[in-house]
């Protein structure tokens, strides 16, 4: 048995305030809260302002390539671009990319600091559309690759698996 972390979200909730977007934003820069930049946050806004539909979504798994087939949304009768609600990072748009490298982004849950409990975007959520919760589930789920390694395959991709090798043995040296 393991236990799953999950943040449930409450799309009614969510008045676009954006606050999650600059706390994960904040919380991720080095050196911590040091900056704040949303386009670095690992939680993106999909806003409609005009029909006050405001989405959260959280940066998910990179993919290499673009999907050859798209979902196409229709939420109180307005169609929305097939990508709107896509947690992925992928070639097709520059979301949950990180301007200077380019590497893909993902949601780590905030466990890089063991003392966050409740991940700051939930705490930050004021509304409440964002909230947490843990699960316990079976332990023969197949284990998906973290943060580190979607980076380094990232960067074997770029520059070759040789190079980004030597690159680490010098840092390792
Ligand atoms: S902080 Fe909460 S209410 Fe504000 S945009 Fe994010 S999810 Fe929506
Ligand atoms: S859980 Fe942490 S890393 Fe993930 S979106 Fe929220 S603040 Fe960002």
């Amino acid at each position: 048995m393991k236990k799953v972390k999950v943040i449930k979200v409450d799309v009614d909730k969510c008045n676009g305030c954006r606050a999650c977007e600059m706390i994960c934003s904040a919380f991720h820069s080095v050196p911590k809260y040091g900056s704040v930049g949303p386009e670095r946050a690992r939680i993106r806004v999909f806003s409609d302002p005009m029909r006050d539909i405001y989405v959260p979504v959280r940066a998910g798994e990179y993919t290499e390539a673009e999907c050859n087939g798209r979902d196409l949304y229709t939420i109180e009768g307005k169609t929305y671009d097939e990508c709107s609600f896509c947690r992925s990072s992928c070639p097709s748009r520059p979301l949950f990319k990180d301007p200077d490298s380019g590497l893909p982004l993902k949601c780590d849950m905030c466990e890089e600091d063991l003392e966050v409990e409740t991940p700051m975007c939930v705490q930050w959520c004021l509304a409440n559309a964002l909230t947490y919760e843990e699960r316990v589930v079976e332990d023969d789920e197949p284990q998906r690759p973290d943060e580190m390694e979607i980076g380094l395959e990232a960067l074997v991709r770029k520059h070759g698996a040789r190079k980004v090798l030597a690159a680490v043995n010098r840092l390792a040296g």
